[in-house]
């Protein structure tokens, strides 16, 4: 690990996490009556306002960044924004978020943008074609030139770049010992990366695709070549719990979120940890997890505004 990867460094100090993140058993006769017993890795406790996975992976890109403003991209209601706003107040770092649609330039920012605003941010509103090029080279120097942040440190939509996915990792060795299969919704994959590379060999990684497509197991693939040199881990990904894509639902994946919070006193985030804790339950009703092992669901984030 280089130290610019490593997130305790002094300049982070203030972020101060809660980490390991709490693991905790919970009692659910969905997975009893299979003798599965399920583990909750409450990542969503490790800051308040960097929830989650965003912690894990933008901590190091802030070491990296050394002061310098730094740029990221997402949508409207991007947790990765809010939380990249948050550290910057946190750590006096200036920032500017990059966001997915011009035509919202004019109007009353929404709750998850104002949030980001508050916090410091300077929003950049961009054109839907140019945001979808932004990792041309030419269209991203113009976008930079266009945010007048040239010099700016920039973290790819989603925050999943190397060192992110290498910040990733602990969550896997912080699993090590405690389960047999680690289970995480993916947006980009990062996550899902960098867990599996530290969880190793003997556990097995699950992750569940909030978006529809089916190309993410590529993707997952480069990132752990670019962080790590080649493939990491034994991961799979499970393709049939999206809901019809991104920030989309149902009326049975609201209830069973809400039934779900009732239950276990848990917060569930929906974009996301629905979808994941939908799939375990249904997993388990499927017998895909063998009798007398633990399953450990990784709780990435927590619902806004909360
Ligand atoms: C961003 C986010 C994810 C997705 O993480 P990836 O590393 O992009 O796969 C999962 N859960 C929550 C709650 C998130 O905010």
């Amino acid at each position: 690990m280089t130290s610019s990867d490593d997130p305790g460094s002094g300049a982070l100090a203030g972020l101060r996490p809660r980490l390991p993140s709490p693991l905790r058993e919970v009692v659910d006769e969905r997975f009893a009556r299979r003798g599965v017993r399920l583990l909750l890795k409450r990542d969503d406790l490790i800051h308040p306002e960097l929830v989650g996975n965003k912690w894990r992976k933008l901590a190091p890109n802030l070491a990296a960044a050394a002061g310098r403003t730094v740029l990221t991209f997402g949508g409207a209601y991007s947790n990765h924004l809010r939380a990249t706003a948050a550290a910057g107040r946190l750590l006096g770092l200036p920032t500017v978020g990059v966001v997915r649609g011009e035509e919202l330039a004019g109007r009353p920012l929404n709750p998850s943008l104002a949030r980001c605003a508050a916090d410091g941010m300077r929003l950049h509103f961009v054109e839907r074609s140019a945001y979808r090029r932004k990792s041309d080279p030419g269209i991203l120097a113009a976008v930079l030139r266009a945010a007048d942040a040239v010099d700016a440190y920039v973290v790819p939509e989603g925050g999943s770049n190397p060192a992110a996915v290498r910040g990733c990792r602990a969550l896997g060795t912080e699993l090590v010992g405690h389960a047999d299969v680690a289970a995480v919704a993916c947006g980009t994959g990062g996550t899902l990366a960098g867990l599996a590379a530290g969880a190793g060999a003997g556990m097995r990684v699950l992750g569940i695709p909030v978006l529809r497509g089916g190309f993410l197991a590529d993707g997952i693939r480069d990132l752990q070549t670019g962080a790590f040199g080649g493939p990491r881990g034994e991961w799979s990904l499970d393709d049939r719990f999206h809901f019809g894509g991104y920030a989309r639902t149902t009326p049975e994946l609201t209830a069973f979120a809400e039934d779900f919070e009732h239950r276990h006193g848990v917060p569930v985030e929906r974009v996301y940890v629905a979808k994941l804790l939908y799939a375990l339950v249904a997993l388990a009703e499927e017998n895909a997890f063998p009798r007398g092992s633990t399953v450990a669901a990784v709780i990435t984030g927590r619902p806004f505004p909360g």
